[in-house]
Formats: C-alpha cells, sequence, structure tokens
C-alpha cells in the first residue's frame, strides 16, 4: 500500500486534522501522482460541514488537484513518470452508459465515483481527495496538463474552471451575448474570464462593492451592486445569459427578471436549501431556468487545452495546509480573490 498524509475532517462540526491513511496500489490502468497544489471549492466546505447531507467520515476534501506522476500502471499508454497531470471531481463513472459514452461521465447513469466522499467501484473504500500528498487514479480520469502555465493557477481550473467553461459552451455564449455573472468569488472569477474571453458582454452581480475594480480586471464591463434596489430596477430584461455561482440561499426571482426575451438563467452554485421560483417570471418572456454540473473528461481537457492556448489560469491566494480552516471561515465571508491554494510541500 502507499502511506498517504493528508488533512480530514472526523465529522460535520470538527476543524480539519492531520490524517494519516493508505492509498491503493497502482492498478495496471492508474497513474500515482504527488499532488503539488490543490484548490479549495465551497463544495469541500458543504461537505465537511455536511450541508448536502451525504457526508461519509472522516472526508478528505480536495478535488482542484494537480501534480506529477510517480508511477504508472504496466497498461497506462497516456501518461509517464515525470508528466504534469491533473484531476478533477471524479476518479471513475461506468464507462457505459449512454452518458459515459457520449464524454459526460459527471451524468453517469450508474452512479460516477466523485474523488472524495465517493466509493471506489473496485475495494468499495471511501474515496479520499487532493488535501494530501499523493493520489492514484485511472488513466481515463487523469488530465494532461501544460507546462506553460503557472502550476498553483492551473489547480482550480480543475473544478471551477470547467463548471463555467462547460455552461457556456453548451448554450454557446459569445459576441453579441450579454451574459451576467452572479457571485464572485471562485467560480464567479472564472466565469467572467471565460465569458469575455468567448466575446461577451459581461456584468458583474455581486453583493460586495469592494470587488468592483476587481471584476473590472477580471473582463467585466459592467458591474452592479445587487444589495441596491436601484442598480436592480435597472437591469431589468437586460441579459441573454445569466450564471449563477452563489454558494448561499438566496432569491431567484430577483435575476429571473434580468432576463431578456428567450435569456436562460444556469445555476452553477449549489446552496443546501431549496428555493421558490414565481412562474410568472419564466412564462413571461419565455424564459429559462436551468443548471449545469462540471464537466465530462474530454471537455475538461478541451478546457485545460483553452487555457493554455490563451493564457488563462484562476487568480489565487497560496496558503499552508495548517491554515485551511481559517481559509474556509474567510471564504465563507467572501474574503478571498479569488480561490485558495493549497501549497502541497508545506503538508
Ligand atoms: P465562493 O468562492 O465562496 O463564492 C461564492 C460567492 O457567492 C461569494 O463570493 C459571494 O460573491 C456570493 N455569495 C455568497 N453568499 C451569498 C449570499 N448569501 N447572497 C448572495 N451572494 C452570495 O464559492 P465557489 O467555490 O465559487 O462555489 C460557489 C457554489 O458553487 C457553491 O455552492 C459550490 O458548492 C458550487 N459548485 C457547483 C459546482 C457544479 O458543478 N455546479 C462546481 C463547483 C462548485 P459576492 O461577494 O460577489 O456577492
Ligand atoms: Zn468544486
Ligand atoms: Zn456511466
Amino acid at each position: 500500500m502507499n502511506a498517504t498524509k493528508g488533512y480530514a475532517a472526523n465529522s460535520a462540526t470538527e476543524n480539519l486534522v492531520p490524517f494519516n491513511f493508505e492509498r491503493r496500489e497502482v492498478r495496471v490502468n492508474d497513474v500515482k501522482f504527488e499532488i503539488l497544489f490543490c484548490g479549495v471549492c465551497h463544495s469541500d466546505l458543504h461537505q465537511v460541514r455536511n450541508e448536502w447531507g451525504h457526508s461519509q467520515y472522516p472526508i478528505v476534501p480536495g478535488h482542484e488537484i494537480v501534480g506529477r506522476v510517480t508511477e504508472v500502471g504496466a497498461d497506462v499508454k497516456k501518461f509517464a513518470i515525470g508528466d504534469l497531470v491533473g484531476v478533477g471531481c471524479l476518479v471513475d463513472s461506468c464507462r457505459e452508459c449512454d452518458n459515459c459514452k457520449k464524454g459526460l461521465e459527471q451524468f453517469c447513469r450508474n452512479g460516477s465515483t466523485g474523488t472524495y466522499n465517493g466509493k471506489d467501484k473496485v475495494s468499495g473504500a471511501i474515496t479520499y481527495g487532493g488535501y494530501s500528498n499523493q493520489i492514484v487514479v485511472d488513466e481515463n480520469f487523469v488530465l494532461k496538463v501544460s507546462d506553460k502555465l503557472p502550476l498553483a493557477g492551473v489547480a482550480p481550473l480543475l473544478c471551477a474552471g470547467i463548471t463555467t467553461y462547460s455552461p457556456l459552451r453548451h448554450w454557446k455564449v459569445g459576441k453579441g451575448h450579454k451574459v451576467g455573472v452572479v457571485g464572485l468569488g471562485g467560480l464567479g472569477h472564472m466565469a467572467i474570464k471565460f465569458a469575455s474571453s468567448f466575446g461577451a458582454e459581461v456584468t458583474m452581480l455581486s453583493t460586495s462593492q469592494g470587488k468592483e475594480k476587481d471584476a473590472a480586471r477580471l473582463g467585466a464591463q459592467h458591474f452592479s451592486l445587487t444589495t441596491d434596489a436601484d442598480q436592480v430596477k435597472k437591469l431589468y430584461a437586460k441579459f441573454d445569459f445569466i450564471i449563477d455561482t452563489v454558494s448561499a440561499s438566496h432569491d431567484y426571482n430577483t435575476y429571473l427578471q434580468m432576463l431578456n426575451t428567450d435569456g436562460v438563467m444556469i445555476c452553477v452554485g449549489a446552496p443546501p436549501t431549496p428555493s421558490q421560483i414565481m412562474a410568472f417570471n419564466l412564462l413571461g418572456g419565455r424564459k429559462s431556468l436551468a443548471g449545469s454540473m462540471i464537466g465530462g473528461l474530454p471537455e475538461t481537457q478541451e478546457m485545460l487545452d483553452y487555457c493554455a492556448e490563451h493564457a488563462i489560469v484562476s487568480d489565487i491566494e497560496i496558503i499552508e495546509m495548517a491554515k485551511i480552516n481559517e481559509a474556509y471561515e474567510r471564504m465563507l465571508k467572501g474574503d478571498v480573490r479569488y480561490r485558495f491554494v493549497i501549497d502541497m510541500a508545506t503538508l
């Protein structure tokens, strides 16, 4: 077995603490790699605190993982020792259902395996994520990472990046479209970068006045403070698309009213509690309320390649592993510009 160091939470009410565990032996199709950086996603916090109700403890979070290959199984074709690689939210799926065959492994009919808080399809063991010094993953769920980009800034692309890239591509967002991005955090800042890179006119819809300058630097042409009723009123019927990245309960109706005729509001944020929708906000203007979840493996690779070509990375604050609990509290306050990334050398 592979003795591994990490950080885990032992219950929904406890801080993350050092945790030693074993990774599986490298199977014939597996890649083992040393984790160099791991991003801190709000989904980590939701799951550590069991806000979605399906957490298994101990939980080792982390699904924005980049590192360097240290061992490959006998049948591995795509990777060699020394390669830079990444792993996102998925480490396995059935590979046989219609969705898997289309490269939509995130929607596997038989249940994809989460990088953490999932169940290994072979051993049945709980999966442990990227807040750790090494990981073993089937090569089909490992991504190639370019050496052209600063590696720490690439880590958040594996979740925040693909989660915003995928819906923008699916709905063919680009030149001539007006896009509103709700919530300027990890996902929100990547949504601005991609939407503006695809040629859309972007408005940042934020509850934090202090983020206005950053929004402009990230590529947003406009900024509106959504706690100011007068500013909200002016946004009536303004957008073709809205991407909602908010992590906490909020009123979707406010934003649906900002959609133009045939507009689409795409939810990617995953608040733990349900919301009420006023049907009239969809009826008038024939609007759609949609959702999107991460992206499949082929599209995640496409996104990484796009980022390498266009020099797109996440804006990050590097932290030591031991600062993770403090980082969660800061993330809850919206005090992160715009993604924490753990330097695994500090573990
Ligand atoms: P984050 O960095 O904490 O950003 C969330 C942002 O939402 C905050 O910066 C804040 O922006 C805004 N916000 C927070 N509380 C709010 C409230 N009560 N009302 C209005 N706005 C509020 O989180 P993240 O990592 O980007 O993740 C965002 C959400 O997406 C989480 O729920 C996460 O679980 C989910 N997620 C979903 C997927 C998927 O596949 N669909 C993938 C990854 C993450 P402002 O200060 O600008 O208002
Ligand atoms: Zn995530
Ligand atoms: Zn499947």
